[in-house]
């Protein structure tokens, strides 16, 4: 058998690639035009990026990484995520001593060793947005509401948000003691009591029966927020409401990564089966400091692009696939072809999407070529045309041809795409 993509991972070819765009661009919009720059990092970083900025006790960190020394002995890890580069991308370009809040959003592959099945993968793509250096709650709800709109803008209809507050460094550390206290008392496995002792908030997120179960009457963040985050989750709430955004308060939803903190939020897609979140994302105020960097109260969101488009297809949603063309050259013999290369690059110079038939077929195939193109116009190219300055040019919706003289064959085609 020829060689296979790695377990886990896919190829985008058209024209399903054409959808992942689409999706990139729609989820991507909303932050572009709320002041949001792109930012690029690369896809491999430093180790104790992630270690440090993820968290030694997340499953990411502990199981996913794809981490190796590189031939100069430094440790390297393929990215699992996008904050935690983009917060050492403003630290080292100094952005924080600027205008704050820094704002950027970038798309791009990340790559976590997961258990591989539909919606899973270990090379997948995210969008991601954050807003790096205010505490202010509307900042919350800005990035709330810019993911929603992304999801809105591409016609999905069936998106939940969760919403909850993680408290922080001043309600945390009492809460974490009351849900260890409970935890203790539980019947766990080996494995979760382990997890339990690095974060026993991560145990909140353990989806088996065996442990929900158990989990009934467990204690909530949500009574035990201190003054400060009680008072900026109330404003968060009440911006969403103001802003229309629906949310369901989730008081055991925690994130996969340890640097969260105050808002943290899930959006769920009920059509995907397990995998159900299409996106996520919170505040992060302690990230800076644990990369070494100044307090930098922040808040971001990444969304999934594989999850959005299997949620689009749940909900039957087509976006339109076909790559644009507009106009399609068919040219027969040997000067005709000469003559094509220069025409195509005129039409392309002129914004016209052309595409031609390559190969030396003859009419019949070529014109089986002009309809899978797609194109609205055909202009075909034969010697006694050539002879005659013109070209056909056909309409390939009620099949007209006529002759276009060769000399103004780029105004006539725009003329006609007009109409
Ligand atoms: P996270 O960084 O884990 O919060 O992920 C943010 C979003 O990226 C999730 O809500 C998913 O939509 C998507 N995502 C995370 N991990 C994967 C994966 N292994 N395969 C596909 N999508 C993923």
């Amino acid at each position: 058998m020829s060689l296979q993509a790695p377990k886990g991972t896919y190829d985008l070819l058209p024209p399903t690639s054409a959808v992942h765009l689409k999706v990139r661009e729609a989820l991507a919009g909303p932050a572009r035009l709320a002041g949001y720059g792109y930012v690029e990092t690369p896809v491999f970083e430093d180790t104790a990026v992630f270690a440090r900025g993820v968290g030694e006790s997340t499953d990411i960190v502990a199981k996913e990484m794809y981490t190796f020394d590189d031939k100069g002995g430094r440790s390297i890890t393929l990215r699992p995520e996008g904050t935690a580069p983009v917060v050492r991308a403003v630290l080292q370009g100094g952005l924080q001593n600027g205008h704050l809040p820094v704002k950027l959003w970038y798309a791009g592959s990340f790559y976590r060793y997961e258990r591989a099945q539909k919606g899973r993968y270990r090379s997948f793509a995210q969008v991601g947005a954050e807003a790096l250096g205010s505490d202010d709650p509307a900042l919350d709800a800005e990035l709330v509401w810019l993911a929603a709109r992304g999801f809105a803008d591409l016609g999905l209809q069936t998106t939940r948000l969760l919403l909850n507050s993680l408290g922080d460094s001043e309600c945390r550390p009492a809460y974490r003691s009351a849900l260890s206290e409970f935890l203790g008392g539980l019947d766990l496995d080996e494995d979760t009591r382990r997890r339990a002792a690095m974060n026993p908030l991560r145990v909140l997120d353990d989806k088996r029966p065996q442990v929900q179960e158990q989990l009934a009457g467990v204690p909530l963040i949500s009574e035990h927020l201190c003054a400060g985050c009680r008072e900026h989750h109330d404003a968060v709430r009440g911006y969403l409401s103001d802003l229309g955004v629906a949310f369901t308060d989730e008081p055991r939803l925690v994130r996969g990564l340890d640097y969260y903190t105050r808002t943290t939020f899930e959006f769920v897609h009920d059509g995907l089966g397990a995998q159900s979140a299409i996106g996520g994302g919170g505040r992060y105020d302690g990230l800076s400091q644990a990369l070494d960097g100044p307090p930098l109260p922040s808040i971001g969101w990444a969304l999934g692009v594989d999850r959005t488009v299997l949620a689009l297809a749940a909900e039957g949603i087509e976006l339109t696939q076909r790559e644009r063309c507009e106009v399609y050259v068919v040219p027969l013999g040997a000067a005709a072809r000469r003559r094509t290369v220069s025409l195509l690059a005129a039409l392309r110079l002129a914004g016209i999407a052309t595409d031609c038939a390559y190969g030396g077929r003859g009419l019949k195939g070529a014109m089986k070529g002009a309809d899978r193109s797609g194109a609205r116009l055909t202009l075909v190219l034969g010697d006694r045309d050539l002879a005659g300055d013109v070209a056909q040019c056909k309409d390939m919706a009620s099949g007209e041809q006529t002759p276009v003289a060769l000399a103004d064959v780029v105004e006539q085609t725009r003329e006609r795409l007009a109409q």
